[in-house]
């Protein structure tokens, strides 16, 4: 074969190296490099953000370490508001495109740890009641503020290839319910900075490290709850018949609140009502005047969450009614709304995990009866959560536990799948 002339293999290198552009401009960046960058400074922002946890509504010293660190990223910029003990900042790209937030939650839990690492938890704080207890980041939001952190510092590094804006909001009081609705209502959602698209994630213990999981469609629970005071008329023990007694009153209330569930509530929409908490009396033969009980009350979706609540009460007020004791003290209050994962993004989302961790380590799972307080974001936003593995193969953990000690080499791995994810966000 006679060789080829000199400017058609000139041309034919120009085609391909023109076609290497075209395929390197439009795949997706490779982040290996910038993880690496960053993930000294993440894993110190979470053994930091782990040694001094605080509780809901009183993370002072976690705002103040955030802002520092935000502060020395070249790119973000906060967004001015009434948020509380929260930090909004956004990061925007020299092109335009959609607006996308991300959340990370900032609270602990009054849990005394008990894990013994370097960085264990030194704080401890008083509690409402006057109980002193440690404090601990027992459900691993010192893992999603480091790893919002690392993904931050990526993206700032790529901003002059970004289009569109990342908000990227670190929210207080996640555990008591009370810091997503707070952001809301000042705004977050709103603005000109309103999102088209929310995400977050939570760690999960029983996925390893390297793991990750996904759920379509409802995601966590509408948590609700109440405290009910059964009033009776009291007296002496020995005298029941001259009393109203609401501890047998309230005894027959639990279990006919236990059967609202089990048979008036169709099975095809979950709901539980728990019973976690009864006090009254102080003396074996003294009938009290009341009796509190105080539960919790899960469903899934609105309509299975209006009757149960319309159940309830006319159930505790019917059984007072026939004991003729005076109507009881029903206070409902109504919490997190439940989570949605927008199944179209949910499916984009699964689709970047399984691009870089492999699709036999992206798994799927069924909504639980769970709650979190993103409820608020992606109930009013499009938006998905996703879980990213923390566990560790030679230890069963569970979250809320003093002895959580999350496997650090998912802080690598989430920083490159937070980084990815708002990446692929801003191209749609
Ligand atoms: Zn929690
Ligand atoms: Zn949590």
């Amino acid at each position: 074969m006679a060789p080829r002339p000199a400017p058609c293999r000139l041309l034919l290198s120009l085609l391909l190296l023109s076609a290497a552009a075209t395929r390197a401009h439009a795949g997706p960046p490779d982040l290996s490099a910038l993880v690496e960058r960053h993930l000294p400074a993440t894993v110190a922002d979470r053994r930091w953000l782990h040694q001094h946890p605080e509780l809901s509504g009183r993370e002072d010293s976690t705002r103040a370490y955030l802002a520092g660190r935000v502060a020395a990223i070249d790119g973000p910029v906060p967004v001015p508001g009434d948020w509380g003990l929260g930090l909004v900042y956004v990061l925007a790209g020299d092109r335009p495109g959609p607006t996308v937030l991300w959340r990370a939650d900032m609270d602990g839990l009054p849990i005394a740890e008990d894990v013994a690492v370097p960085f264990r938890s030194i704080r401890a704080d008083t509690l409402e009641s006057g109980l002193v207890t440690g404090v601990m980041h027992a459900c691993g939001h010192d893992i999603h503020m480091s790893v919002a952190l690392g993904a931050l510092r990526i993206l700032a590094d790529l901003r002059r290839e970004l289009r569109g804006r990342v908000v990227f909001v670190f929210q207080p009081a996640e555990e008591t319910g009370a810091g997503a609705e707070a952001m809301i209502a000042a705004g977050v959602l709103a603005g000109p900075f309103a999102p088209d698209r929310v995400f977050a994630l939570h760690d999960h213990p029983t996925l390893l490290a390297g793991q990750a999981a996904v759920c379509s469609g409802p995601a966590t629970a509408n948590v609700d709850g109440f405290r009910l005071t059964v009033r009776g008329t009291g007296g002496h023990g020995a005298y029941p018949h001259r009393t109203v007694d609401p501890v047998s009153l309230a005894a027959r209330m639990v279990l006919a609140l236990n059967d609202v569930v089990a048979r008036e509530v169709d099975p095809d929409h979950p709901a539980v009502v728990s019973i976690g908490s009864i006090h009254g009396g102080a003396k074996s033969n003294v009938i009290p005047d009341e009796v509190v009980v105080e539960a919790t009350v899960r469903t899934r979706d609105a309509e299975a969450r209006a009757a149960i609540q319309a159940k309830i009460e006319r159930t505790v007020h019917g059984l007072a009614a026939a004991a003729g004791a005076p109507a009881p003290l029903l206070e409902y209050q109504l919490g997190t709304p439940a989570g949605y994962n927008d199944p179209a993004v949910a499916s984009e989302v699964e689709a970047v995990l399984r691009r870089i961790l492999g699709p036999e380590n992206v798994l799927t799972y069924l909504p639980g009866m769970g709650g979190e307080d993103f409820g608020r974001f992606s109930c009013e936003v499009p938006g998905m959560q996703f879980r990213l593995g923390v566990g560790r193969p030679d230890r069963a953990m569970s979250l809320h536990s003093a002895s959580f000690d999350p496997d650090e080499r998912s802080l690598e791995v989430g920083i490159e799948l937070v980084a990815a994810i708002l990446l692929d966000q801003l191209e749609r």
